[in-house]
């Protein structure tokens, strides 16, 4: 049987009525409604202004679920279909926006009005009615990236604290803006969600924004086509506390869409609001930008991502088991964390593939499925073998830890770790010896050259040194 919608609306009014104590508020408030349609349990009214459904989702959601879910049962919906002031410029049409309180599945995410346009189009949409300042925007920040989450080492520590300085006191730093640069995987997008979640949890009050580049662009292009850049601009200068803008490196060679980033960079800076920007490149690399653009990011702090340690690796893949309370042999850990070094996000791909895999078999997770996988997964892409690793294997070997091969003792039995990993390394990386040299406890190219000498000349003279090389080499290399 189908209901219909005035009745429908008529019913909850009732109901509302005698629920709010204060007759006259409910003239002010509910009068103004119209019930505009009903399909599929979704009831969307008519109302007359933005802060009307501002001022009813805040304050009488609660009856209004309760009304509507009496009438219409569980699954019930609601929309709000905003009729804009025709007053102001270049808004033409309604805006739809969902009851953000209504269903339990709802998610914050579209309590700021959405253009019927652009449906297909999963953006938050940025025109806001001028003078209303109260819009609950959506921050699109994602709550398992956060700080808790996120592993530090020296490869990240100044982004990674300018960034825990930054979510403490917003655009109260000298770090405005705060540019993260870095390659493809190293955690980028991660710091920036953990920077807005700390800076939301401390600053409940503060409008905090998420954005990719691309989304950016694809808001203003959109504000451009159907005339509302204003509102576009208006809603970036005067309603954002915290501008997170990540790829910014997406922006090359588009000068429109850079000049609007510029004034609006411009605007919310002199405004002492807080920007957060990243890029796979560094200023100095980024083509295609301005070079106006490109000086307001070196305005504050630059700071630079690289790619994390194998003891950081560790450390990352035993923080994403322990969160998805997985466990997992120590030794298989550190063939992962030893073996992958392109990026954070390769050594998770990995890390994923294995579990799945040994799920499907049935199979338990062992150092021989995990090096029967990386084999596939890591060695068509990354062939070389890293020199911490070898240095891994050797020291095992030994029964000796890295820190005292790396060390400057001169105990024989370190000694000739230390000579046989820099001999490996050279045979079986590309690494230069200086490199080498460095990675192995800071000596210089001829110490690595003496050492490949004398490791040659054992294992030419002496059976059983021979044989104990060849074993670690072939660790290494299966
Ligand atoms: P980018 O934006 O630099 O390309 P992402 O932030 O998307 O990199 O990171 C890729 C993956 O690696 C994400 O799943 C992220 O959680 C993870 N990751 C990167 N760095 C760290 C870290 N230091 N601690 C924990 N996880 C990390
Ligand atoms: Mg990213």
């Amino acid at each position: 049987m189908r209901k219909d919608c005035k009745q429908v609306w008529e019913n909850c009014l009732s109901f509302i009525k005698d629920n709010i104590s204060d007759k006259k508020l409910f003239e002010t408030w509910f009068k103004p409604l119209e019930p505009l349609k009903l399909e599929e349990d979704v009831l969307t009214l008519k109302v007359p202004s933005m802060f009307f459904y501002e001022f009813i989702e805040e304050n009488y959601i609660d009856v209004l679920k309760a009304s509507i879910r009496k009438e219409l049962g569980h699954n019930a919906r609601l929309m709000y279909s905003v009729v804009l002031d025709t007053g102001i410029k270049n808004t033409g049409g309604n805006s739809v926006l969902p009851s953000n309180n209504i269903t339990a599945t709802q998610n914050y995410a579209q309590n700021v009005p959405v253009n019927l346009d652009a449906q297909s189009r999963d953006l938050p949409n940025p025109f806001v009615i001028p003078g209303i300042r109260k819009v609950k925007v959506n921050s699109q920040l994602n709550e398992n990236y956060s700080f808790d989450n996120f592993v530090e080492g020296s490869c990240n520590q100044l982004a990674r604290s300018a960034g825990y300085a930054v979510a403490q006191n917003p655009g109260k730093t000298a770090f405005n803006p705060l540019f993260i640069h870095g390659a493809v995987g190293l955690g980028k997008t991660h710091l920036l969600h953990a920077i807005g979640l700390e800076t939301k949890r401390r600053y409940p009050e503060k409008t905090v924004l998420y954005i990719s580049a691309e989304q950016f662009f694809q808001q203003f292009v959109d504000s451009t086509k159907n005339n509302t850049r204003n509102d576009f601009l208006q809603f970036y200068q005067m309603m954002i506390d915290v501008l997170i803008i990540d790829d910014i490196q997406f922006f090359a060679n588009k000068t429109g869409t850079q000049e609007v980033f510029f004034q609006i960079f411009n605007g919310l800076h002199a405004a002492n609001k807080q920007l957060i920007i990243t890029s796979d490149k560094s200023p100095a690399d980024l083509s295609g930008l301005e070079q106006r653009v490109i000086s307001r990011l070196k305005w504050g702090l630059s700071a630079e991502m690289q790619m994390p340690d194998a003891q950081t690796r560790m450390q990352i893949i035993e923080k994403k088991l322990f969160k998805d309370g997985i466990t997992m042999p120590q030794d298989v850990i550190e063939y992962l964390a030893y073996n992958i070094n392109s990026s954070v996000r390769e050594l998770e791909g990995a890390l994923i593939s294995l579990i799945a895999r040994s799920s499907i078999a049935k199979q338990e997770i062992t150092l021989d499925l995990a090096k029967d996988m990386i084999d596939k997964f890591v060695r068509s892409n990354n062939k070389e073998i890293s020199i911490e690793y070898i240095q891994k294997v050797v020291c095992d070997y030994f029964k000796i830890p890295i820190e005292t091969m790396l060390s400057k003792t001169r105990k024989g039995e370190v000694v000739a770790a230390r000579h046989i990993s820099m001999f490996l390394s050279r045979k079986h990386t590309q690494s230069s010896l200086a490199t080498i040299g460095n990675k192995c406890g800071n000596k210089d190219h001829a110490t690595v050259l003496h050492a490949c000498r004398s490791v040659q000349n054992s294992y030419d003279t002496d059976k059983q040194f021979k044989t104990n090389l060849e074993a670690i080499e072939k660790r290494i290399t299966e």
